[in-house]
């Protein structure tokens, strides 16, 4: 294939990239919608989107959401899962194939309650379940803490820039703009390891459960450079 031109998936799939955190999801899902015409359904984007869009000062309920984002909260759950339903239907209706990288995070957004649908009901009505891939990024913890606390990001485009420490500044600059790069206020060790706590009580026992629901679970080996990973999702989702 020539660079820099997109391919569409033969049929449309939904992926889901599971891992913990530092493992690549979001650089993974990235690659796959320049290469390949994915939707990259970033969570934190879609979120912001909504919440300051034209007018949402005059929905109480964008209000309240909002204050939450401000403060650092969360939003509310049921909430976000029914933006990124909303995503769904549309992506589905214009036939696009999907990727998310950092949702669903647990059991609710997944599987729902009974009375809120939760992502994977919506994905098999919209996709089928055999149109449905989860990948699993296999990442050590301390190789999850090293990245993480390595990681710069640009402070204009929020691009990251992997393996440069805060005390070490090889690289001052965002290749992309020029932007100045900074560490994430997230990404001190005791946050990550807190992160890393969670995604292994939350967050990996949904794996089994997408199994046991008829979704095709692949571990691919996350440590390597992201286009060798990437190669290797590429054969394994037969796109090339
Ligand atoms: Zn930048």
């Amino acid at each position: 294939m020539k660079p820099g031109r997109q391919a569409r998936p033969p049929a449309r799939q939904a992926l889901i990239i599971f891992g913990p955190p530092g493992a690549g999801k979001g650089t993974q899902a990235e690659l796959l919608s320049k290469r390949f015409f994915f939707f990259h359904v970033d969570t934190g984007r879609s979120i912001e989107r909504i919440l300051y869009a034209p007018g949402a000062e005059n929905d109480p309920v964008l209000v309240r959401e909002r204050k939450k984002f401000e403060s650092g909260e969360l939003c509310t759950p049921s909430w976000v899962l029914s933006i990124m339903r909303d995503r769904v239907m549309r992506l589905a209706l214009a036939d696009v194939s999907v990727v998310f990288s950092g949702y669903p995070r647990e059991e609710f957004q997944a599987f729902g309650d009974g009375k809120e649908q939760g992502l994977l009901d919506l994905l098999a009505a919209e996709y089928g379940k055999e149109r449905m891939t989860v990948i699993q990024l296999l990442v050590p913890s301390e190789e999850s803490m090293k990245r993480n606390s390595t990681r710069l990001i640009c402070s204009v485009c929020g691009l990251p820039v992997m393996g440069v420490g805060s005390s070490d500044p090889i690289q001052v600059a965002c290749n992309f703009c020029g932007g100045k790069l900074m560490q994430r206020s997230l990404d001190n060790p005791e946050d990550i390891r807190a992160r890393l706590e969670v995604y292994k009580k939350q967050t990996f026992p949904l794996i089994e459960r997408m199994r046991a629901y008829g979704i095709a679970v692949h571990e691919v080996n996350g440590v390597g450079a992201p286009y060798e990973i990437h190669e290797t999702l590429v054969k394994l989702l037969e796109l090339a």
